[in-house]
């Protein structure tokens, strides 16, 4: 069997963000200071300046302008985000990599994103019906098999586990091991994938690895704020072909990402990022990452610093090679927010 053949394209990446409404405490007490100026433009308005909101837009915010291949105001859906994704899954079943993650602080939406609620899935349910469904339109003769994995990787001096695993393995870190495999791509030891037929079965095993995720989380004591849920699915396309059979591997990786507000103390990530003793190692490598893919983008070849973190790692081959990947910041639209939103709406501006 043979890989898909290596594809001059580079990776590239689009950049949303979304911002969820005011919840019910909210509107009581905060004041929403984002204004969506259109599907791709979003203000943030400094709650120390801001006395009439129009005349804060019209003469003094340029500076707090922000643009994004798409913005999400607070009364889009779910689906809205996905329209705008859906030819990148697609592309998995057509055996490329994709990722996307979640990224902002606690609070500001990212599960409610990634898996959302049943009136309004989330990209991880809209995605693999998308793939079931394109596997089940389609008309070659080619036959398909999809697996699926669930992994959770918290901070620094924190176990990973294994969300899908019968037993919830609380090896440290360090004793995980990482392979390259020419077939497979990256392999972390240990990690059990599961074959799925269904669209429903993965959706049965992501809520399985929810609430594994929730009760280990109060074991150890920690919150999913401090975590990284990474949801993998992979479709193993077998092509019958007059000359032998070739196999084509899709990867996606669709991630619920730690709270930001742990990266945020940092300042720029031009410069090198300093590993802090509080700050979320992987969220810095996935930053650095990002942010070297991006100048990838834009001038060719760049280092990217993979093998920094253990997130990283486990994201390369969705993040490199012929990949795709989106990254949703999202954002709360409340005014005691303002400081984690302009370091999340800084972060995203930074990976364009
Ligand atoms: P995070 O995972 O980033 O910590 P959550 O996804 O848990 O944040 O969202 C925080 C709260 O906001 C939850 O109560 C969630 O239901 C609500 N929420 C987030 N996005 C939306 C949305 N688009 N519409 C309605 N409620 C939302
Ligand atoms: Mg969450």
């Amino acid at each position: 069997s043979i890989r898909a053949p290596a594809s001059k394209q580079t990776a590239t990446l689009q950049v949303a963000v979304k911002c969820r409404p005011l919840t019910d405490t909210e509107q009581r007490r905060s004041r929403h200071i984002i204004q969506v100026i259109d599907d791709k433009t979003v203000v943030v308005l400094d709650p120390d300046l801001s006395k009439d909101y129009l005349d804060l837009i019209q003469n003094r915010t340029k500076e707090r302008r922000y643009t994004f291949d798409h913005v999400y105001a607070p009364g889009c859906s779910n689906s809205d985000v996905y329209k705008n994704i859906s030819s990148t899954i697609a592309g998995v079943v057509q055996g490329l990599n994709a990722t996307v993650f979640a990224y902002g602080s606690t609070g500001s939406g990212k599960t409610y994103t990634m898996v959302g609620t049943h009136s309004d899935p989330g990209l991880m349910v809209l995605s693999f019906r998308t793939i079931f469904e394109l596997i089940k339109k389609d008309d070659s003769k080619d036959a398909f098999e999809v697996s699926c994995s669930y992994l959770e990787v918290y901070n620094e001096v924190l176990p990973l586990f294994l969300l899908l695993s019968m037993i919830c393995l609380r090896d440290p870190l360090d004793t995980w091991s990482f392979r390259e495999d020419p077939e497979h791509g990256i392999i972390v030891a240990g990690l059990r994938s599961i074959k799925v037929h269904s669209a429903d079965r993965i959706l049965e095993l992501l809520n399985i690895g929810n609430s594994r995720r929730k009760t280990e989380s109060t074991e150890a004591n920690a919150t999913s704020s401090r975590s990284h849920a990474v949801l993998e699915i992979t479709v193993k396309r077998n092509q019958k072909g007059q000359y032998g059979n070739q196999v084509l591997r899709g990867k996606l990786a669709l991630v619920d990402l730690a709270g930001s507000e742990r990266a945020s103390e940092t300042n720029n990530f031009g410069q090198k990022l300093r590993d802090g003793a509080n700050i979320n190692r992987s969220l810095l490598a996935l930053a650095n990452c990002i942010n070297a893919l991006g100048k990838q983008n834009k001038k060719g070849l760049a280092y990217v610093p993979y093998r920094n973190s253990k997130l990283t790692r486990i994201l390369k081959d969705g993040l490199s090679g012929n990949s795709r990947t989106v990254m949703v910041a999202t954002i709360s639209p409340a005014d005691d927010q303002y400081h984690h939103t302009t370091n999340t709406l800084k972060y995203a501006d930074r990976a364009k």
